[in-house]
């Protein structure tokens, strides 16, 4: 395999560092004025959903390309490409995918433009790992749908515009659980929509619980043919999974953790001239440079125009017990000071819910021993 780039990728990258260079506001996160500012030059450039297609109004750069516009805007400690998270990394692919051409006129251009906040309503009460038994209904009424039931741990629900929901449209108890799910695309300013919030233990109010009561959701709203909505979700939730950028985040996070092991004692020497943390700090290292190859591999099936595969499951495995154990090691660094330093902590707190997102570490686990590894089921 040849992990080179070539002389037009290297020149991208050129330009992506000379124009953070240029732009970067000072801070990873602007006040929303200077972060407005900051997405118009990316819309200007269309850098904004970069790797999508110039017939829906992307700017047609090459996987690659995307890769290596986000690792340099992560390396530099730059803002992110845009509010949406969600919206670009998942929305807009799936509508790309499975949209009809009157959905893709009608979102992409907000999504790409940086006008648009989605979010994802997936999870229910008891069926987190086990979305496939989810039990929000949608009962078709003529030319729309009438939803009824629950989501949970819905992220920004209090801010989105809009929500990416899977609901149960068949009523009989199929063979296959997952067959009647469908993809619906709801306005959260429908009426009958009720949001509330859960406020973390960090005290941040980000999650939500959502109720839907008779919500009416015209059928052109839904993604995908009914029934169809697994197969829309299952590579969007690859895309989840990839990590591809997050790898340059960790080593920045590495290089946090090696200055504070520079500035802290352990048994009277420097941390860094300690045997056992080298050991840990070399085994980020090579952990790190494990996801980055993963995600450079999920990139090329990507190039091949092959589907996601499961294989991301192993950078969302790998990026957690980074993250818990990277925590950890700060902690201990700093001793009882950390009780005065609120980064590692909040760090440390909000890992633990990070690597839950998108799916559970054991939920990763499954899925490499089965679908991966071909290990039995029981
Ligand atoms: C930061 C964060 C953001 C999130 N954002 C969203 C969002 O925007 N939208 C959304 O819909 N959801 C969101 N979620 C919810 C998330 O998808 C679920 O929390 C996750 O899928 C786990 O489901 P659960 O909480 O119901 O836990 P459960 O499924 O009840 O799991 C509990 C424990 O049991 C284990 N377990 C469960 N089943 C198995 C099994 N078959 N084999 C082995 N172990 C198993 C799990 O690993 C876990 O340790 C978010 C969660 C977090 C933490």
């Amino acid at each position: 395999m040849d992990f080179d780039f070539t002389p037009e990728e290297e020149a991208f990258r050129d330009e992506v560092r000379r124009f953070v260079a240029e732009n970067h506001p000072g801070t990873e996160t602007p006040d929303p004025g200077a972060m407005k500012k900051w997405c118009e030059k990316l819309v200007e450039r269309r850098w904004i959903g970069f790797s999508w297609p110039t017939e829906v109004g992307g700017g047609g750069g090459t996987v690659l390309q995307q890769f290596i516009l986000k690792e340099e805007m992560s390396a530099a400690r730059a803002p992110s490409l845009g509010f949406d998270f969600m919206g670009l990394t998942w929305v807009g692919p799936a509508l790309i995918r499975w949209g009809t051409d009157q959905q893709k006129r009608r979102f992409l251009p907000d999504l790409l433009n940086a006008r648009s906040l989605w979010c994802t309503g997936y999870s229910e009460p008891d069926h987190g790992s086990d979305l496939g038994s989810l039990q929000c209904r949608a009962v078709r009424e003529g030319d729309e749908y009438v939803v009824n039931g629950q989501k949970i741990w819905t992220t920004l629900a209090h801010r989105a515009k809009w929500i990416f929901m899977l609901v149960r449209c068949d009523t009989d108890s199929s063979p296959s659980k997952v067959r009647g799910i469908t993809c619906l695309l709801i306005p959260m300013d429908s009426p009958g929509i009720e949001v509330q919030p859960i406020v973390s233990l960090t005290g941040v109010h980000s999650f939500n619980q959502v109720f839907f009561k008779d919500v009416k959701v015209p059928v052109g709203n839904r993604l995908g043919e009914e029934g169809q909505g697994w197969r829309v979700v299952m590579g969007a939730l690859a895309h989840e999974r990839s990590g591809i950028s997050e790898a340059t985040e960790k080593v920045r996070h590495l290089e946090d953790l090696i200055e504070l092991a520079r500035g802290s004692r352990k048994n009277g020497r420097p941390a860094l001239e300690d045997a056992s943390v080298r050991r840990k700090l070399a085994s980020f290292q090579a952990r790190i440079s494990a996801m980055r190859l993963n995600g450079v591999r999920h990139l090329t099936r990507q190039l091949r125009g092959e589907a996601p595969s499961t294989e991301t499951s192993i950078n969302k495995l790998l990026r957690g017990s980074i993250e818990i154990e990277m925590s950890e090691l700060a902690l201990g660094l700093q001793g009882s000071e950390g009780q005065c330093e609120g980064d590692w902590q909040a760090r440390s707190l909000n890992f633990h819910g990070t690597v839950i997102g998108g799916g559970s570490p054991n939920i990763q686990r499954n899925i490499i021993a089965e679908r991966i590894l071909g290990l039995p089921k029981d």
